[in-house]
């Protein structure tokens, strides 16, 4: 007989509703939930073929360990019980932190990763072994724009709700295309223009992407030049008096500061630096400044950058210098990339935080959480934070890595760098779903997880919404749930360490309880869901945070009455400038490369690879070029070309694209060699970060390109 179960999609953080049509063992189908509010029953093309990565074939069955040969080389995963395979990690586990102390062992999350989960594995690291290693892809995807908040606005929380989209005049998407990579969030966008013949939208991005294709004014800055835009496009709000002048002296500070430096980009200038007209500077300004209501929409071209928290800023301050916030259809709103990329940071899942936004530099933070966790003290050391932690294990520092739900082995910047540190670890630990992950190769202890329609908890969708996931069907195999497996694991590392309240601490029966214990802990917090609990999700569906006790729902919108989560009350501009990229082009490297994603593909392709139909729109990775460069190189259409810098090189297919700046190049970041007969964008993209955020520069990379045949 089948059943419908009501979860939620696992790939993007639009969170998009689905009923998992099921039988007792198998997931048959998929639809569209039309009562979830971030989707009203649409799904993309990903969403809607979930049913069909749930293969039983494409997955991890079974724990397994991998002895090491004398060189060190492993061996080929040999098959054991849970009881064999947790054991032994947590002896091994044991003995690195018993002989080089708690930051010789480190966790490696994802965004993927369900609330519940996340909370376990961040208490694992900093209540139980008391270290800060525990970070997240998440650090790949959104912590500038969640840096940008906190510098501007006081605490990470997107302002806005997707309900704004309609209720804007102007929309200003700034390194997103969510066309391809928010689909249902770009039908919103379609029905607004449908339904408001006066909306504007602005895109500001280096090609003519799908979404730009659709703007009325696309802004072609030189990739890393966002900052000289919209300073130029404030420095034309202040020169035609476009400034809400009163919003300025009212609620926020630190505005004069940056006057002074915004009179350094007279649109002229900012033309100069950004490659984008002069004309198209001033009009964008006005549009923006004069709209009833103007809605940023930003995501990695802004994140992905060594000056992403400034980019972040810089865009915000549009939106402080013109009071368009704090309003329906108002404010900077950064589109999450993940599922769950915002609940990560809810529960402080991040080498950087403690649960509820709070954070390990400060000290009450620390002894708030000891207190609740009820132990006697948080590490203040700082933890490794992504890039910093596969550094430390190539360097030996770290000798331990814990890897779930996340395949670094492709994802990370600077393959090569990632690959060796994984080979030289001490000990990797890969909790995984999915078989085919390139990380794997690298695994001394093989854990399979529980996955998508399997498993029980919540996400965060961008605009702060929890939703309930739930299991349709049994784990596939052996697989267990990535909490359950935290915790399993917990107990046995307390035995091992003689910390014997481990038991308690780890002593959940089953996710609710965890979320129960997440939920009190952000009480009083600016994420405060303290009246939030699976029974209230169950009755009154997807919310909002924060919503607190005694409230009868959540909160659509923040800073309504004007006031941040600052000390002053009051948002803050943050004094920045212009920089360039990390690598910079020249005439070894002449070619920026770009990295961006695709609409039928997901991250490294564990689920969407497995899904034939999902090649349908492109079945191989290709490099867009403008026309002029293809003849210029000597490359004719679907040619091989080597893309090379000093880290690496790979061999692609090229396509002409007039939509590319000349001297620039796109890659879809989703392909590496298990889908090509050549490693991915990734073995040529920078480990170089944001200095505040710890972001990789992912989107930017200079390269040399030439004529190839395959090898
Ligand atoms: Fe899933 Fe995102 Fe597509 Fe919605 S838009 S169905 S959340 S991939």
């Amino acid at each position: 007989m089948t059943h419908e179960t009501r979860s939620t999609c696992c790939y993007c953080g639009v969170g998009c509703g689905v009923l998992i049509a099921h039988d007792q063992e198998r997931i048959t189908g998929v639809r569209g939930d039309p009562d979830h509010p971030a989707n009203f029953g649409r799904l993309c093309t990903k969403g809607a073929s979930l049913h069909l990565s749930a293969r039983p074939e494409s997955r991890l069955l079974h724990p397994q360990l991998r002895s090491r040969a004398q060189d060190g080389r492993r061996g080929a995963p040999r098959r054991v019980l849970w009881d064999e395979a947790l054991d032994h990690t947590a002896q091994r586990f044991a003995e690195i932190v018993r002989a080089h102390g708690p930051d010789s062992v480190a966790f490696y999350l994802s965004g993927q990763l369900l609330t519940e989960d996340y909370y376990v594995f961040n208490k694992l690291a900093k209540a139980l072994i008391t270290t800060n290693n525990v970070d997240t892809n998440s650090r790949l995807c959104m912590s500038s724009a969640a840096a940008g908040y906190k510098l501007t606005l006081g605490v990470d929380a997107p302002p806005c709700s997707y309900e704004d989209m309609a209720l804007a005049d102007c929309l200003f998407i700034a390194g997103a295309n969510p066309a391809v990579a928010h689909p249902i969030l770009y039908r919103r966008i379609e029905d607004a223009r449908a339904a408001n013949p006066k909306l504007k939208v602005i895109v500001a991005d280096p090609r003519r992407s799908e979404t730009a294709a659709q703007a009325d004014l696309h802004l072609a800055l030189k990739p890393g030049t966002d900052i000289a835009l919209y300073h130029g496009m404030l420095h034309v709000m202040i020169a035609e008096g476009l400034l809400d002048e009163a919003y300025i002296e009212s609620h926020t500070e630190g505005f004069d500061a940056l006057r002074k430096i915004v009179r350094e980009y007279a649109p002229d200038t900012a033309a100069v630096l950004t490659g984008v007209p002069t004309a198209d500077i001033v009009t964008a300004a006005r549009w923006f400044a004069q709209a009833g209501a103007a809605l940023s929409l930003y995501c990695q071209g802004l994140n992905q950058s060594t000056h992403g928290s400034h980019n972040n800023v810089a865009l915000i301050h549009l939106h402080l210098a013109t009071g368009q916030i704090g309003r329906a259809g108002a404010g900077p709103f950064s589109l999450t990339g993940q599922p769950n990329a915002m609940g990560g940071r809810e529960v402080g899942g991040m080498a950087h935080l403690l649960p509820g936004h709070r954070e390990v530099a400060n000290p009450d933070h620390r002894a708030e959480i000891a207190r609740f966790w009820g132990v006697p003290w948080l590490s203040p050391r700082p933890g490794l934070k992504a890039i910093d932690l596969f550094a430390g294990l190539k360097r030996g520092h770290v000798k331990a890595v814990w890897i779930a739900c996340t395949n670094p082995a492709q994802s990370l910047p600077h393959q090569a760098e990632v690959r060796q540190a994984l080979a030289a670890a001490e000990l990797v630990v890969v909790q995984e779903a999915f078989a085919d992950a390139e990380t794997l190769r690298y695994a001394d202890v093989i854990l399979p997880a529980s996955t998508w329609g399997e498993k029980e908890g919540t996400v965060t969708n961008s605009e702060r919404r929890i939703s309930r996931v739930r299991a349709a069907v049994p784990p596939a195999g052996e697989a267990r749930a990535d909490w359950a497996i935290a915790c399993d694991f917990a107990r046995r590392l307390g035995r091992e360490l003689g910390l014997l309240a481990a038991d308690a601490l780890f002593d959940y029966p089953d996710p609710e309880a965890i979320f129960d214990e997440h939920r009190r802990s952000t009480e009083g917090r600016d994420l405060d869901i303290g009246g939030l609990s699976y029974a209230t999700l169950e009755r009154q569906g997807p919310q909002q945070w924060p919503y607190r006790v005694g409230a009868s729902g959540g909160t659509a919108r923040l800073y309504t009455d004007g006031r941040f989560e600052t000390p002053s009350g009051r948002a803050r501009f943050v004094p920045c400038r212009h920089q360039g990229t990390a690598d910079r082009t020249d005439t070894a490297f002449p070619f920026a490369l770009l990295s961006g994603r695709m609409r039928d593909q997901w991250h490294g392709m564990t689920r969407t690879g497995t899904v034939p139909r999902l090649f349908n729109q492109e079945a191989e990775a290709l490099l867009r070029l403008h026309p002029a460069d293809l003849r210029q190189i000597g490359l004719d259409e679907g040619g091989l070309a080597r893309v090379a810098n000093g880290r690496g090189s790979i061999i692609v297919r090229v396509k002409g694209d007039a939509g590319m700046r000349p001297g620039s190049a796109w890659l879809p970041m989703h392909w590496g060699e298990r889908f090509m007969s050549s490693a991915g964008a990734n073995v040529l993209t920078p480990a170089s970060v944001d200095p505040i955020s710890g972001q990789p520069e992912l989107k930017h990379a200079a390269v040399r390109i030439e004529a190839a045949a395959l090898p």
